[in-house]
């Protein structure tokens, strides 16, 4: 089914081949409408996790309502959306979350790809919500994909979450999803947000969701105010020097270990370069010319280093997006932010897109892969798989672990850089 699924999926994105040649070119002369959209449609969360403070300003009153947001979608702006993330806060904490979701099917005319990132922390409102979402993809033709997120095994994951028995809690909508997948096709997955809290469990959590047949992926703890509200948390959570090698081991190692043509490899290699590079973006990012973020409020952004730049309670969304001004602060964040982005936003939408970038990848993968796998790591006592000093001092950045500058980082459920689970490596390459 999975493979049913997948081909279908590489087709639509073999589709707009050429209409995404074009629109690149097109983007380098004139401001287009954007392909990308997250939506946080709230930061009321069930989680209060250690390295986000979104849910310190979750906020039911100052969401926008169904009715609003219907007004906001109905834009012209919206016309030329393919991949559209639901994400929050919890989006299962909306009681309209799958209205929200027909609004996105029904208001964008191109779509392609709807996803949701969940906590999976309160089962009995997310598996009804989540099977309500997947049967209106599957009516409407539209991808539908998701992730839980998972930030640990067993204890570490509630003590990340500050939730008790969130990882009991989390597997039960997990289990629900993956006996979904028996009768209905979508994408499902874990995610997990690696810092210096959890890295020493990166290997366990994967090692469980080997055994739990899940797909995985990781993502680098970032530091942004617009999407996490959490940039006074850097100095507390960002891996840095020892750390910070052990966390660029364990991404290497996933490049040479997992398939080569996997999607989220790029990312991982990406994450692996830029701490050893002094954290210089050498990856594309679909938001620099195609994407929009918009918050639960109606506030727009660019992307999650952007400014406000107009709210859509106030104005229309496509007079705010094409505006001088709005327009003059992207190429501010392009010049000024971009540089030293760490966001994996939809970032394999824009590799793909951009044949020499993913060339070069592939040949970097393939070099590391050549070098094999990481030496084998001690078991301690307890049970948990380390990182052993000279593993890690045995493939040393190129660079002084001192301080760099690293601004922007994100994890949990407002995540968006996850790929789609259960496609096969060119569809989760996200072709499209
Ligand atoms: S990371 Fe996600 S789940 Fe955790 S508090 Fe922030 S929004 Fe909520
Ligand atoms: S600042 Fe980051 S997220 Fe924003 S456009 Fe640049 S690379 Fe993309």
């Amino acid at each position: 089914m999975a493979q049913v699924y997948a081909a279908k999926y590489i087709a639509k994105a073999a589709l707009s081949a050429p209409r995404d040649f074009v629109r690149a070119a097109v983007a380098k002369y004139r401001p287009l409408h954007p392909t990308v959209l997250i939506f946080h449609c709230t930061f009321v969360c069930d989680a209060r996790c250690e390295m986000c403070s979104n849910w310190t300003r979750g906020d039911r009153k100052s969401d926008m309502s169904l009715a609003e947001i219907e007004e906001a979608f109905s834009s012209n702006l919206w016309k030329d959306v393919e991949n559209a993330s639901l994400s929050g806060g919890e989006p299962t904490t909306r009681n309209d979350m799958v209205d929200i979701c027909r609004l996105m099917v029904d208001k964008f005319p191109k779509l392609r790809k709807l996803t949701i990132n969940t906590t999976g922390l309160t089962p009995h409102r997310a598996i009804p919500m989540l099977t309500k979402v997947v049967e209106m993809c599957h009516e409407r033709n539209v991808i539908f994909s998701t992730r839980v997120s998972i930030d640990g095994v067993g204890e570490m994951h509630g003590s990340v979450r500050n939730v008790r028995r969130a990882f009991e809690k989390a597997g039960k909508t997990i289990a629900a999803m993956q006996e979904l997948q028996k009768t209905r096709k979508f994408n499902f997955g874990i995610s997990s947000t690696i810092f210096s809290r959890n890295l020493d469990d990166a290997d366990n959590i994967l090692a469980w969701a080997k055994k739990e047949k899940l797909d995985i992926v990781f993502n680098m703890v970032r530091f942004t105010d617009a999407m996490l509200g959490n940039s006074d948390l850097e100095g507390k959570y960002r891996p840095i020097g020892l750390e910070e090698q052990q966390m660029r081991r364990f991404f290497l190692d996933r490049v040479r270990q997992d398939p080569l043509l996997d999607g989220q490899n790029y990312i991982y290699l990406h994450y692996a370069d830029m701490i050893s590079n002094g954290y210089h973006r050498t990856a594309p990012c679909p938001f620099q010319t195609q994407g929009v973020m918009l918050n639960p409020n109606g506030d727009v952004f660019f992307c999650e280093n952007s400014e406000v730049v107009g709210n859509v309670r106030d104005d229309d969304p496509e007079a705010i997006y094409f505006r001088d001004t709005a327009q003059a602060h992207r190429r501010d964040i392009r010049d000024e932010k971009c540089p030293t982005c760490l966001s994996p936003c939809q970032m394999n939408v824009a590799a793909i897109k951009q044949v020499v970038p993913y060339a070069r990848f592939l040949v970097r993968a393939s070099l590391e892969k050549r070098r094999g796998n990481s030496l084998p790591r001690p078991v301690p006592p307890g049970g948990t798989v380390g990182h052993d000093a000279a593993a890690i001092s045995e493939d040393p950045p190129d660079r002084p672990v001192a301080m760099q500058a690293n601004p922007g980082a994100l994890g949990g459920a407002a995540g968006y850089g996850e790929l789609t689970p259960n496609e096969p490596a060119a569809a989760k390459a996200d072709i499209g």
